[in-house]
């Protein structure tokens, strides 16, 4: 079919636009007559940003009700959360063993020189404690579906969207016309998902240039060593552990999975939010990776929410960058400590830009490291940001692929009603 060709020229066309746009917002970043030029197209980005949130909330109650509905049988939602969490929880650690083994082999922080946090504010971070993380996870977890939808939050709507799709899954012709609602509203959001991408590389191009424009390069060098390993960590497992997994478990081969992965990655990059890219995300691995829609509607959504690999990995980094740069020697049980709370913070951390450097609080508190730490890594947070959500996403399309061959070995065939 040619329907592989628009996308290929979307693709393209995105491709350009972040090309252009990382020189043009170096060159605004140093001469004020271009970034006066920046407010005429900084709204696009604005615009295509939210064009995707307005997209989010609806579909992932509607993708989530109708995966769950599709598989049929409530226990077979079971083993499906199971090896779902299997394969996040074991990405996800693998991610952090990498970022922790960089920082202990390459010292970023040894030297550091403190007066870089002169002038930046320290986020306001509130020290939490794992019961309150536990309880305030509750809370978000169950509770009234009008006010999460209304509040965005996306791992409300996900228990709400489960429960729901495991009652009507059980229920008889009664619950058809609810089935073919949220069949319906599904299908209206991918089109408009499709309506979107029109704009995308426009999109694109402005959220780009406005972070290039804003941050330019100075602040890179000061934590210099600290980004590389945190961009070695984040391509180490991006490049090499996720294609290796969904090549030996998902039977896709490097290629074929970076290529149908390739629109997802480029909007996650330059929205930094796996919830924002969460319409595209799901849209192309159903699309170029022939994940079925049962699958990919279950694992996306929630993989958006609580699967963050790069985020793991960068939480590990920053605090022992941290503690490093505070002369703060850490022994191993407090860098196991760390490992478990990075994969907590990245669970807990929503699909948005900067969520993983709010949840890194509880790392720093765990093993007691000084919150104002942080400041030192907030001028370079947003570029690893964008890198880090785009590792997310990677993550979760990766899950979905291999979990769909772990449910059903045989190439799809169309989703059964
Ligand atoms: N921006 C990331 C995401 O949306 C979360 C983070 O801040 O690490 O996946």
């Amino acid at each position: 079919m040619a329907e592989s060709s628009p996308d290929n020229k979307l693709t393209l066309r995105i491709f350009i636009a972040m090309v252009l746009a990382i020189p043009l917002g170096l060159l605004a970043h140093s001469s004020e007559a271009v970034a006066g030029l920046i407010p005429y197209v900084s709204w696009l980005g604005t615009l295509f940003r939210q064009m995707l949130l307005l997209i989010i909330y609806p579909l992932v109650l509607a993708s989530m009700v109708t995966g769950v509905v599709s598989l049929g049988d409530i226990r077979h939602v079971g083993g499906l959360v199971g090896r779902c969490a299997a394969f996040f929880a074991a990405t996800t650690g693998i991610a952090v063993v990498i970022g922790l083994v960089l920082v202990n082999v390459l010292q970023p922080g040894q030297g550091v020189d403190l007066g870089v946090t002169a002038g930046a504010a320290a986020p306001e971070l509130a020290h939490q404690s794992f019961g309150e993380f536990f309880l305030a996870m509750l809370k978000n977890t169950l509770k009234n579906p009008f006010s999460s939808m209304a509040s965005g939050d996306v791992l409300g709507i996900i228990t709400f969207g489960l429960l729901l799709g495991a009652v009507l899954s059980t229920m008889g012709d009664e619950a058809k016309p609810l089935r073919a609602l949220f069949e319906s509203l599904n299908a209206a959001m991918m089109k408009l998902t499709d309506w979107v991408m029109q704009i995308a590389p426009l999109g694109v191009f402005a959220l780009l240039l406005q972070v290039v424009a804003s941050q330019g390069v100075d602040a890179l060098y000061a934590v210099g060593r600290y980004v590389v390993v945190v961009v070695v960590g984040l391509l180490l497992h991006g490049l090499l552990v996720l294609p290796t997994l969904g090549w030996t478990l998902g039977g896709v081969s490097p290629l074929r999975l970076l290529r149908g992965a390739r629109t997802p990655l480029a909007i996650s990059f330059s929205t930094a939010s796996s919830s924002a890219t969460l319409p595209v995300t799901i849209e192309m691995t159903e699309r170029e990776l022939g994940v079925s829609p049962k699958v990919a509607g279950f694992v996306l959504p929630l993989g958006a929410t609580v699967n963050m690999n790069g985020t793991a990995l960068y939480e590990a980094v920053a605090a022992m960058f941290i503690a490093q740069a505070y002369g703060i020697q850490l022994d191993l049980g407090q860098q196991v400590l760390i490992f478990i709370t990075a994969t907590l913070a990245a669970v807990g951390a929503a699909g948005i830009p900067s969520a993983g450097l709010i949840t890194m609080s509880l790392v720093l508190n765990a093993v007691g490291l000084p919150l104002e730490g942080i400041a030192l890594i907030l001028a370079v947070d947003r570029v690893l940001d964008m890198l880090r959500t785009s590792v997310n996403v990677f993550g979760d399309i990766t899950g979905a692929v291999v979990l769909q061959r772990w449910e059903a070995p045989e190439p799809s065939a169309a989703p059964s009603s």
